[in-house]
């Protein structure tokens, strides 16, 4: 199986990618969760994104697709993959398809998970991050057992530098004109499926399941 999962920062894509996982064992490609290690390892890469990614800018087109040739390329891909943060942009979408076209192989499925500004905004000024092992909590939802640290593995909890409310509004403004073009990009190929963000984590899966 080769799936997309599109939406808005904060729709849950990573949730729902944790979902799918449990059922469909295929690669899951975070372009966030790839940057996020390069930007903590000190890589090139990693101090070509930071300042991108603090602003709630795009990362260039080029360095990700190059990324990302790279990791599809990968032994772990071959069954199948599900991609979570790419494409972000037409051109990558473009790019994307070449490199399957190359490859002789074909996606399945575009996973739009829909969800209004609002939700996002308030999910994602109330999401906290174990620096050391990646836990995600909730000061609302998950609450860690002592603030500020972790309960699998003791390590300090904190808010993502782009979790700050004036950048979530600058990462939506850059979703709505550079990312949600790709819905009708995809519904022309015949691919999308919408799916509603708010409606629990195995969402996704249940439909996956259906079809
Ligand atoms: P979210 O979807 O919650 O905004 P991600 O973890 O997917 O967060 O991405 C965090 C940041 O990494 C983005 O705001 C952007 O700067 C960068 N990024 C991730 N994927 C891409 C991509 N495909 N193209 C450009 N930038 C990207
Ligand atoms: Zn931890």
């Amino acid at each position: 199986m080769r799936i997309i999962l599109l939406g808005a920062p904060g729709a849950g894509k990573g949730t729902q990618a944790d979902s799918i996982k449990s059922k469909y064992p295929i690669a899951h490609i975070s372009t966030g969760d790839i940057l996020r290690a390069n930007v903590k390892a000190g890589t090139a890469l990693g101090k070509d994104a930071k300042a991108y990614m603090d602003a709630g800018k795009l990362v260039p087109d080029d360095v990700i697709v190059g990324m990302m040739e790279s990791r599809l390329a990968e032994a772990d891909c071959k069954e199948g993959f599900m991609l979570d943060g790419f494409p972000r942009t037409i051109a990558q979408a473009e790019a994307l398809d070449k490199m399957l076209t190359a490859h002789g192989i074909k996606l399945d499925a575009v996973v739009s998970l829909e969800i209004d500004d609002d939700t996002v905004v308030s999910r994602l000024t109330s999401r906290r991050v174990c620096k050391q092992c990646g836990e995600i909590y909730n000061t609302v939802l998950k609450p860690t057992a002592k603030e500020g640290v972790c309960d699998k593995c003791g390590g300090e909890v904190v808010q993502r530098d782009d979790d700050r409310e004036s950048v979530i509004r600058n990462r939506l403004a850059v979703f709505h004109t550079q990312t949600a073009p790709l819905i009708e990009y995809y519904t022309q190929k015949g691919l999308l499926i919408a799916v509603d963000a708010t409606g629990g984590k195995d969402a996704v899966l249940r439909i996956l399941e259906k079809n």
